[in-house]
């Protein structure tokens, strides 16, 4: 079968590679339909994510239809089309009894490596060592382990270019914006313009925000106004000399700054475009400095969500002002994928949420190994792909 492989930091090929199989009695065999490259992917690209081995097949989030499945597989048939949720939940232990899926006590050996967070996350598909070692579902097949709890079965009136998304993108920004809190009237400041940021921005308003401002530096701000015309974009690249994210933040949320303020980038980009302070001190190299960015950016009391990826240690970072000032910081985590994705099924049915919104291509995989260059470079118009399989 065809799969898109790691080759190697900044190298990704579709290679033909042996087709899974059922190995535990749960296991489900997925013929994948529909996939998609999400920024996570390109952490692992660019090897920020250090547990890659050469030929692991990458990718998680993916749609299919049940191909085959092991004896103790009870409520799906073969035939049912289905969506797979990004991590890999037992569906039976402490966490995943509380829907908090992504924390599964059982589908992730590594606790070598992880033994440095003082605990560990779910198994993930295509998502290293570092969260199990599972192939990924940019891929012909795929194996799913537990298939009675980590496929959801999609309903005649949503096509899989809709279910897709409830593997990740939909289910992440959505805990973004429930997990950090946002409540009727907030004003909202969101960091990235991507799939993941514009979701959270379209999310935030659901959920009764009065004021949605979104950060980036590309077109991709204004595709999200396009999109939704009461988003207001801050271009951090083409503010006046003297001007930075948090000046304009205050500036246009009543000289205190916003109620919320919700990362949706990730600590891999390390430049300082706007955060004088930090350049005067030197400090450009901290991959703190959007987290900084937030904590002086929202108002005194205000509330920070991290739902970018973020690797290993930091230094540098405003504990004073998180601490005179009140500022809630929150750690997203891993969105749990299980406890929302059957309410956000029915808001895709009834319109409230549209995933179309993002999608901006369709490829064949063949063509994977180039989408991942041009997402990685934000070319090209593309905000969100799908890949036919
Ligand atoms: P993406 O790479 O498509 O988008 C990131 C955007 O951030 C880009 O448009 C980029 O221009 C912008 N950006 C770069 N530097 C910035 C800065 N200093 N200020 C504001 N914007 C800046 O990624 P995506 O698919 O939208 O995902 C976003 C993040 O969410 C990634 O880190 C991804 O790994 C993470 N993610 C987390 C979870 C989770 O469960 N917590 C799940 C999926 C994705
Ligand atoms: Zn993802
Ligand atoms: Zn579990």
């Amino acid at each position: 079968m065809k799969a898109l492989c790691w080759m190697g930091k900044n190298t990704v090929q579709v290679l033909t590679v042996p087709k899974p199989k059922v190995v535990e009695d749960n296991d489900v065999i997925l013929k994948v339909t529909g996939s998609t490259v999400c920024g996570s992917d390109l952490h692992l690209l660019h090897g920020s994510i250090v547990e890659m081995q050469k030929g692991d097949i990458l990718g998680h989030e993916f749609c299919g239809i049940v191909d085959d499945m092991g004896p103790k597989v009870t409520n799906l048939q073969k035939g049912d089309r289905v969506v797979a949720s990004f991590q890999i939940a037992c569906g039976d232990c402490y966490y995943c009894k509380q829907k908090l899926s992504s924390m599964c006590e059982r589908t992730n050996a590594n606790t070598i490596e992880n033994g440095m967070y003082g605990g560990r996350t779910a198994g993930m598909f295509g998502y290293s060592h570092f969260t199990g070692g599972f192939a990924g579902g940019q891929a012909e097949y795929v194996r799913v382990p537990f298939g009675n709890v980590n496929l959801l079965k999609l309903p005649d009136d949503v096509p899989d270019e809709k279910g897709l998304y409830l593997s990740d993108v939909i289910s992440t920004s959505w805990n973004a914006v429930v997990d950090t809190g946002v409540f009727e009237g907030d004003v909202v400041a969101v960091w990235g313009a991507g799939p993941i940021g514009q979701m959270a921005a379209e999310f935030a308003f659901l959920r009764g925000a009065s004021r949605v401002i979104v950060i980036d530096c590309n077109w991709r701000l204004d595709f999200i106004k396009e999109k939704n015309p009461k988003i207001e974009t801050i271009n951090f690249k083409e503010l006046p000399s003297g001007t930075t994210v948090t000046s304009k933040l205050k500036e246009m949320v009543n000289n205190r700054g916003p109620d919320v303020a919700i990362e949706c980038v990730a600590g891999e980009y390390p430049k300082s475009w706007t955060h004088t302070i930090e350049l005067a001190m030197g400090l450009e190299n901290d991959t703190s400095e959007i987290v900084n960015e937030m904590i002086t950016s929202v108002r005194n009391f205000g509330r920070c969500g991290i739902t970018g990826v973020y690797a290993g240690f930091t230094n540098h970072f405003n504990i004073g002002a998180l601490m005179e000032r009140g500022i809630r910081l929150i750690g997203n985590g891993q969105a749990p994928v299980h406890r929302y994705w059957e309410d956000l099924l029915k808001k895709i049915q009834s319109g409230e949420i549209d995933p179309l919104k993002m999608l901006t291509h369709r490829v064949s995989i063949d063509d994977m190994d180039k989408v991942y260059y041009k997402f990685e470079k934000k070319e090209d118009g593309m905000q969100k792909v799908f890949v036919e399989t």
